[in-house]
C-alpha cells in the first residue's frame, strides 16, 4: 500500500466495489479497496445483468470478456398450477438500444474475477483483501478508516477524502453514518438450490419459470454452463436449517431432475428484503448497491442496481475531487438514484406478490383477471429522479442511445469518460464548447436526434441525457452545467 491518504477509500470489493474501483481508477484517483473475504465468492447470487450494466463495463473496457461467458436471456415465463401462461416477459434477441442485448445471464465468479483483474492494472488502486472496515469517522475535510487484518489482527488507521460503502446488507458505513433503511415491506425466505447437471443434457426451457403455484411457488432459473437454479419459497412452519438439507430438497427437486443427473452445488435459505436508505450522503461518507438498497430477486436487479449507482457516483466524485465541482454534485447521487432505484424495487415486490400467493382461492382469482386478456410484461425505464437536470422533463434523465457511428465506433467509445454533444451540424458550428461533438452528416446521429425530435442533446458520462436543446441559446444554457457550477 502505496498511501497512508487516499482521495477514497471503497468498503467492500463485492460486484458494486469493483465497479466503483474500476470507475474511479481509471479517473487516477488514489483508492483504496478493502474487503473482507479472501478472494472471489466460489458461489453465485447474482445471474441476471441488463443492457445497462454492460454499457457500464464497456466503459472501464471489460465488457467483451464479460460478454463472453454470459449468455442472452430469452426472457421470463409466469406459468399458473395448471401450467398456464398468465404473464410473460420475453426479451429482445437483438442487441437495444443500449449497443448490447437487453439482458444476459452470467456466472457471477467470472464476473467479479473481470472486475478486478480490470482494477489489478491500476497503479493507483490498492486493494486489501482479508482485511475488515472497523471504524469510520469523519475528522474535519478527512474521514478516517481504522482497519483490522484478519489474519494478524493488527489494526492500522487510513485517511480519505470520500469514503464509499459498498458494503453489503449489513453495511458498515451505513451504521458508522447514522442511516435507517425505509421498509418497503416485502419480506420472505427462499430457499436457493443451485445444481450442476452431470448426465446428458439440460433440456429443461432456456427461459426462467415463475411457478405461481399456491402450494408452493417456485422460480427456476438456467444459469451458465451446465447449472441451473431452483428457488422454493418456505411455507408457513418450515424452518431454514431444516430445508436445506438433501433430504428436504430433494423431494422438491424431483419433477425436474434426480440425483443420478444432477449434483446439489449449494443450498441454502434467503431472506429476500426491500428496502431503502433514508440518506446515501452524510458530509464524506456515501454508500452504494445493497449498502442503500435490496430488493427481493424477482427481476433479476439489485446488483444492477448497484452498478448503475457507482455509475452515476464515479464521475461526480471525480468531478469534485479533481475542485471541477462543487460538493453539492453529490447530493444529486441520491436526488437522481433513489427514484430510479425505488421503481425496480417496487415492481419486484409486485411481481413477487404475483408469484407469491399461498391461497388457492387468490390464486384462481388472480388467474382469471390475468386471463381477461394476455399479459406481457415490459422491462421499466424509469427516468433518474431531480438532480443535475433539475426537474426537466423526459427525454432529460432517461438513457442516451448508444450509436454505431459511421465509422464503425460505438459511439460512448467515440466520446469517451466524459460528455458528449450530438447536434446538427449548423447548430454545433455556432457553439464553442470543448466536448467532442458528433453532427447529423453521420446518419446514426441523424436518425436519433430525429427520434428525439431535437436539435441537440448531451450526454452524460454516465450516458444519461443530461437534456436536449433546439437552439444556440438552450444549447450554451445546457453546457454552462458542464462542469457543474450550479446545481438544481
Ligand atoms: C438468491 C439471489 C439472487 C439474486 N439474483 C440477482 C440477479 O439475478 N441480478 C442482480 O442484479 N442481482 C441479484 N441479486 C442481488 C445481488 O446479489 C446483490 O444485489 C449484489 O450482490 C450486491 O452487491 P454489493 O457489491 O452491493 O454487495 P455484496 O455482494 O454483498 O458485497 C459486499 C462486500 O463487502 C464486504 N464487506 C462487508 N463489510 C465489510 C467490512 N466492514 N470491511 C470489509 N469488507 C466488508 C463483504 O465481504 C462483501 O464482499 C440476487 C440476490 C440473491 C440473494
Amino acid at each position: 500500500m502505496q498511501h497512508k491518504e487516499f482521495d477514497v477509500v471503497i468498503v467492500g470489493y463485492g460486484p458494486v466495489g469493483a465497479t466503483l474501483a474500476n470507475l474511479l481508477g481509471m479517473q487516477k484517483l488514489s483508492l483504496l479497496v478493502i474487503e473482507r473475504e479472501g478472494s472471489v465468492y466460489h458461489q453465485p447470487r447474482a445471474g441476471h445483468m441488463d443492457g445497462e450494466v454492460v454499457r457500464i463495463f464497456q466503459s472501464v473496457g471489460l465488457a467483451d470478456e464479460i460478454v463472453a461467458t454470459a449468455y442472452v436471456n430469452p426472457g421470463m415465463r409466469f406459468v399458473n398450477a395448471a401450467g398456464e401462461l398468465i404473464l410473460d416477459w420475453p426479451r429482445p434477441k437483438e442487441p437495444g438500444p443500449e449497443g448490447w442485448h437487453p439482458s444476459y445471464r452470467f456466472h457471477q465468479p467470472a464476473l467479479e474475477t473481470s472486475l478486478r483483474r480490470g482494477v489489478s492494472g491500476m497503479p493507483d488502486v490498492s486493494v486489501l483483501l482479508r482485511h475488515e472496515a472497523v471504524r469510520i469517522e469523519g475528522k474535519g475535510d478527512r474521514v478516517i478508516v481504522g482497519i483490522r487484518d484478519l489474519e494478524g489482527g493488527e489494526e492500522r488507521q487510513v485517511a480519505a477524502r470520500y469514503v464509499v460503502g459498498c458494503d453489503g446488507a449489513r453495511s458498515t458505513v451505513r451504521r458508522a453514518m447514522g442511516v435507517e433503511l425505509e421498509d418497503l415491506k416485502s419480506h420472505q425466505q427462499w430457499l436457493i438450490v443451485d445444481v450442476g447437471f452431470t448426465q446428458g443434457p439440460d433440456t429443461l426451457p432456456v427461459e426462467t419459470i415463475q411457478y405461481c403455484d399456491p402450494a408452493r411457488p417456485v422460480t427456476m432459473a438456467k444459469m451458465v454452463g451446465n447449472r441451473r437454479r431452483w428457488e422454493f419459497m418456505l411455507m408457513p412452519g418450515e424452518k431454514p436449517e431444516e430445508m436445506a438439507r438433501p433430504e428436504a430438497y430433494w423431494p422438491l427437486l424431483e419433477r425436474w431432475t434426480t440425483p443420478e443427473a444432477a449434483t446439489v452445488e449449494r443450498a441454502v435459505v434467503y431472506t429476500f428484503h426491500s428496502v431503502i436508505a433514508g440518506d446515501w450522503r452524510r458530509g464524506r461518507m456515501l454508500l452504494a448497491g445493497d449498502a442503500c438498497h435490496q430488493t427481493p430477486p424477482f427481476m433479476g436487479q439489485g446488483m444492477c442496481a448497484g452498478i448503475r449507482d457507482a455509475a452515476n457516483l464515479a464521475w461526480k466524485l471525480g468531478a469534485v475531487l479533481r475542485g471541477r465541482a462543487p460538493e453539492a454534485l453529490l447530493d444529486t447521487y441520491q436526488s437522481e438514484r433513489a427514484p430510479h432505484v425505488r421503481t425496480f424495487i417496487e415492481t419486484a415486490v409486485r411481481l413477487g406478490n404475483l408469484v407469491n400467493v399461498t391461497d388457492a382461492d387468490a390464486a384462481d382469482r388472480r388467474d382469471a383477471m390475468l386471463r381477461r386478456e394476455p399479459q406481457v410484461m415490459k422491462t421499466p425505464a424509469p427516468p433518474l429522479g431531480p438532480g443535475l437536470s433539475g426537474t426537466a422533463a423526459p427525454p432529460a434523465g432517461t438513457r442516451a442511445r448508444q450509436l454505431v457511428l459511421a465509422d464503425g465506433r460505438r459511439s460512448d467509445d467515440a466520446v469517451g469518460p466524459g460528455f458528449g454533444l450530438f447536434a446538427r451540424a449548423g447548430l454545433a458550428a455556432a457553439i464553442d464548447t470543448d466536448l467532442p461533438v458528433f453532427t447529423d452528416g453521420d446518419p446514426a446521429v441523424d436518425a436519433w436526434l430525429d427520434e428525439l425530435g431535437a436539435t441537440a442533446v448531451v450526454v452524460r458520462p454516465d450516458r444519461y441525457i443530461l437534456g436536449i436543446a433546439n437552439d444556440a441559446a438552450a444549447l450554451s444554457a445546457l453546457l454552462a452545467r458542464i462542469p457543474v457550477l450550479e446545481v438544481a
